[in-house]
């Protein structure tokens, strides 16, 4: 997959210096960053970027499809570039670690749908990664 800085300039979509550290922010594996993480990385690059520049962007680009809005175990709000698959969340329920995961797609049989219309479903496997299981351990 392309990286979004790279998705988004071949959208013509309009790069401001803002914009684009915040979208910076926002590359590479298994990214899953809350708004005020996006914010404190941004500001250490462009000290001028402000919070509401921030959540405006975020949300604009979650908007556009070019990001996904999840949430993590602890309640908060994530953005996630990895638009490309579908895929599952692996989190460690004590460091909050999340790792991108492609596993089965659980599926809904029609009759215990009760006649709703299914628009989405999200999947997280809360378990606890390797240096936290040593940890407990040790
Ligand atoms: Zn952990
Ligand atoms: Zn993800």
């Amino acid at each position: 997959m392309e990286p979004l800085v790279v998705r988004l300039r071949n959208r013509g979509w309009r790069l401001t210096a803002q914009r684009r550290v915040i979208v910076e922010t926002m590359t590479g594996d298994h990214v899953h960053l809350a708004a005020d993480e996006v914010f404190e990385r941004a500001r250490a690059v462009l000290p001028e970027v402000s919070l509401a520049t921030v959540y405006n962007t975020l949300n604009e680009l979650v908007d556009m499809g070019e990001l996904l809005e999840i949430t993590h175990v602890d309640g908060r709000r994530r953005f996630d570039p990895n638009t490309a698959h579908r895929h599952q969340h692996l989190v460690c329920v004590d460091c909050g670690r999340m790792l991108d995961v492609v596993g089965d797609e659980p599926g809904l049989p029609d009759e215990q749908r009760h006649g709703f219309e299914l628009l989405d479903v999200e999947v997280t496997f809360r378990a606890r990664c390797p240096d936290c299981i040593g940890a407990v351990r040790a």
